[in-house]
């Protein structure tokens, strides 16, 4: 069987890509950090079979540890601090774990195959984020990058760490730069998730308004769960390479919000949301549309679930957990 460690293992992707991979036949470990971390329970829930190992992306030995354990064929690295609006406010943890983190399970992969890192098969998860300010439309693997946030530079760093290893230590690694990609499994602090639940939330009475940022940024909107294909194909490939993955569709904040209330058949929702500033960001990405064509046509990789599915997807299975929650609230 072939096995694989993935970190991040109790995030949206992690998820995702955890059951991919035992449904491929993988034996999967997961990097979990803390003490009595509350979500290794959905771990334990929803893919039983992955074994969990305790490590931490600011802590080199124990990722030595990790793959010592693990002996993995192929490694995802999918732990970061993930959510743009924090970056600025933890703008030191954010490089230091988004960024540095990369070069540390770089550098676990070079000790623990004592330099011979070909061994093991590596998945880097780089982000639209790093386009930042985009210099041209739509974004490929060739465009340069402009970040817009302490979150796009650490990826930045943890990009170019990856390709750099790739060129000094023929690595196989990869970097997937990922359009934003959402689920129902996705954080509430993401703008996708946080309408699809307010508008659940508003509903079932449970709340008048959504307090939003915002409402003309632009963003190329995939289904996380077709993208975690795109991550194991990568790996799949005779030579490791680095690909663009996005619908190529890009849509507004206020195109979101006209889907999700339409689902609960509302068509003017200005009287339920309202601008906040404190959800305006210190510097925007204004537009992300992305080209996937390397990944369509080497990966042969193309997304299945449409923006509006993806949408009225969310917020169903919101209606359904809001009201789940609100009969029970002991959950
Ligand atoms: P990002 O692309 O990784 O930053 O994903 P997000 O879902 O956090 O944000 C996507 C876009 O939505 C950004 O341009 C935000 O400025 C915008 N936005 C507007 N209002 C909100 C809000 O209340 N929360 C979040 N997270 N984003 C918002």
């Amino acid at each position: 069987m072939p096995r694989a460690l993935v970190t991040g293992i109790t995030g949206q992707d992690g998820l995702y890509l955890g059951e991919l991979l035992v449904a491929k036949g993988y034996d999967v470990y997961g990097v979990v950090r803390g003490q009595n971390n509350p979500k290794v329970r959905t771990v334990e829930r929803l893919i039983p079979s992955v074994e969990l190992l305790e490590g931490d992306l600011t802590d080199l030995p124990s990722l030595i540890g990790a793959i010592e354990i693990a002996q993995p064929d192929e490694i995802y690295n999918l732990g970061a601090l993930s959510f743009v609006g924090l970056s600025w406010r933890q703008a030191e943890l954010t490089a230091d774990v988004t960024g540095m983190g990369v070069l540390r399970i770089l550098e676990a992969i070079r000790i623990a195959t004592q330099g011979d890192m070909s061994r093991i098969r590596f998945y880097q998860a780089s982000s639209s984020e790093m386009f930042g300010k985009v210099r041209e439309s739509p974004q490929t693997e060739s465009t340069p990058f402009h970040p817009r946030s302490p979150y796009g530079a650490a990826k930045t760093f943890g990009h170019y760490i990856t390709v750099n290893y790739r060129e000094s230590y023929d690595a196989f690694a990869c970097s997937g730069i990922l359009f934003n990609h959402e689920s129902p499994r996705r954080g509430h602090e993401f703008v996708t998730r946080k309408v699809t639940r307010g508008v659940a939330r508003v509903a079932l009475g449970l709340q008048e308004t959504i307090a939003l940022g915002n409402l003309e940024s632009k963003r190329d909107w995939g289904f996380a769960g077709d993208y975690v294909h795109a991550m194991w194909q990568m790996l799949q490939q005779d030579e490791p390479e680095d690909y663009v993955v996005a619908t190529g569709e890009t849509h507004s904040i206020s195109e979101l919000l006209d889907i999700a209330f339409a689902r609960i058949g509302v068509t003017d929702w200005t009287k339920h949301v309202e601008v906040d500033q404190r959800f305006v960001r210190p510097a925007e990405v204004d537009y992300l549309c992305g080209d996937a064509t390397k990944a369509r046509e080497k990966l042969d990789w193309t997304p299945k679930v449409s923006f509006t599915d993806l949408i009225e997807m969310m917020v169903d299975a919101d209606l359904e957990r809001e009201r789940k929650l609100s009969e029970n609230p002991e959950g």
